[in-house]
């Protein structure tokens, strides 16, 4: 998730194989599973009994569906993936309709150091750039940039209110938002006009853009309490789907392939899809919170109320982006983000420089929350103009019609139906763990709402994979 910064004018902080030979023994005992029966001596790693009548049916080829098939193909469990999408990858989704890699779901590496991305990058020669996350280029609607004097009051106001967000967090009840504190807070601060907004759009830029969410929408309890990798941001000039490419090499993949009902009453599991009827050993299920919200997939017998308590608690929020390609850059070629200090308090938009990632031309606005909602309703027309009011201040009046433009429409998507979970007031993180228990020994889920350290990242689904894949080869080799 593109995760804020504890401190103002920084944004997105803590907001952070070579398998060879034996996913080629899984993929033969996947495609000779009948002939392999009983013929344990072939297999390899820890899996020993019972590994002849696995089928492991795997919901989604996102990194959480990806990472978990690998790791299993890697003890020799057949896996079988099912995805909805034409495409591979979910939330990560490398476009390059504009002739160049751009990312329209997740871009940033979250804390590069003992971050298991960094590493799966690392180990497949991915290239990676540290993202300056710390300085925003911020304009008055004027078009005159802040004065350092401006930047430095702005930042210690912003500053001393998270210290006291966090200071009332302390205290909080499980009823209170991040904007219950927020009201209580800024009601000791009598700002000039100028100033206020600068203080609104670093929040904005914090909290709505970087949750997804409305600050209404957060528990002020929760709110920053899980975990984070330490160390740089990183961004992927080639596209984050790099790391999509690697983990999906050798696995079987059935694409345009949508699950709407999961059976796991008898001995093994019977999945419903568009493509007919699935059998397998065991599921496991990774598709969006969202998507399990939304019940378009049954689940016989139903899931447990534990499930369906935190599937209710839990929410997902919604970050958009709007990318504009220019023929000319006109603004800040050292930018790494620029914002415009608007007057509505709310709808406020952060821009992405490509230019020192890939060298494109190309802004990338961001959205949050309820705004974010509402440029989704847009033609991309529409969408773009709501730029143009920004970009006029960044441009010195002069704004170049853009050559593309490329909405995302993330709360839309059936199949993700929002951007990445978050923890509204009266939740906890403690639903994460709800939704990541298997029911009995056959269903199993994984994904980013199913991690309760890392929630809303590519590494938390990452490692959901990974978690939910250890917890089947134990039961197989049990
Ligand atoms: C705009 C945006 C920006 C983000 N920025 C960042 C960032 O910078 N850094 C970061 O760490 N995280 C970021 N995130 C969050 C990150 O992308 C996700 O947390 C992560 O990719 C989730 O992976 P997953 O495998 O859990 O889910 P997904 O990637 O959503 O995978 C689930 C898969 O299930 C499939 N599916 C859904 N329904 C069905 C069905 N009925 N049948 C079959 N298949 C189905 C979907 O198509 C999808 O492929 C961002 C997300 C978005 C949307």
């Amino acid at each position: 998730m593109d995760r804020s910064q504890s401190t103002p004018l920084s944004k997105h902080r803590t907001r952070r194989q070579a398998l060879g030979l034996a996913i080629s023994a899984a993929l033969a005992l996947l495609t000779g599973c009948a002939s392999l029966t009983g013929s344990t001596d072939r297999r390899s790693g820890g899996a020993a009994r019972g590994i002849a009548d696995e089928r492991v049916l795997i919901v989604g080829a996102g990194i959480a569906g990806l990472a978990a098939a690998r790791a299993l193909l890697q003890q020799g469990i057949p896996v079988q993936v099912l995805e909805a999408r034409t495409r591979i990858g979910g939330r990560i989704w490398t476009d390059t309709s504009l002739g160049t890699p751009l990312d329209l779901g997740a871009s940033w590496i979250h804390g590069s150091a003992g971050n298991p991305l960094t590493q799966l990058a690392r180990e497949h020669g991915i290239t990676t750039v540290r993202s300056d996350i710390e300085d925003a280029y911020l304009y008055e609607t004027s078009g005159r940039e802040l004065s350092d004097a401006r930047y430095a009051e702005t930042d210690a106001i912003v500053e001393a209110i998270f210290v006291r967000l966090y200071e009332l967090q302390e205290t909080a009840t499980t009823d209170a938002s991040v904007a219950d504190a927020l009201t209580t807070i800024l009601g000791d601060y009598q700002l000039e006009d100028a100033l206020r907004r600068a203080v609104d759009w670093s929040l904005v830029s914090s909290i709505n853009i970087a949750t997804g969410a409305d600050p209404t929408d957060l528990s002020l309890q929760h709110w920053e309490t899980d975990a984070a990798f330490a160390g740089d941001e990183l961004l992927f000039p080639g596209g984050y789907g790099q790391l999509i490419q690697v983990l999906a090499r050798d696995v079987p993949i059935q694409r345009d392939c949508v699950v709407s009902a999961i059976a796991y009453e008898g001995e093994g599991v019977r999945l419903t899809t568009s493509q007919g009827t699935w059998e397998g050993s065991r599921a496991l299920v990774t598709v969006p919170l969202g998507v399990l919200q939304a019940g378009t997939i049954t689940f016989t017998p139903a899931l447990p109320t534990g499930h369906q308590q935190a599937q209710r608690r839990l929410a997902m929020g919604t970050l958009n982006k709007i990318a504009l390609q220019f023929d000319r850059v006109f603004w800040p070629e050292d930018a790494h983000s620029l914002g415009v200090l608007q007057r509505e308090r709310t709808r406020l938009l952060e821009y992405w420089s490509m230019l020192p990632v890939t060298g494109a031309p190309i802004l990338v606005a961001m959205a949050g929350g309820q705004y974010a909602r509402e440029l989704e309703a847009l033609t991309p027309e529409a969408a773009a103009d709501h730029t143009l009011r920004d970009l006029r201040s960044i441009a010195g009046g002069r704004v170049p019609t853009p050559v593309g433009v490329l909405p995302t429409r993330w709360s839309a998507d059936p199949f993700a139906r929002g951007s990445y979970s978050h923890v509204p007031p009266r939740a906890s993180l403690q639903d994460y763990a709800s939704l990541a228990a298997p029911v009995g020994s056959r269903l199993f889920f994984a994904g980013e709402a199913t991690s309760p350290n890392y929630p809303a990242t590519v590494h938390g689904a990452l490692l959901s994979g990974r978690r939910a894949a250890d917890d089947i080869i134990n039961r197989v080799g049990s």
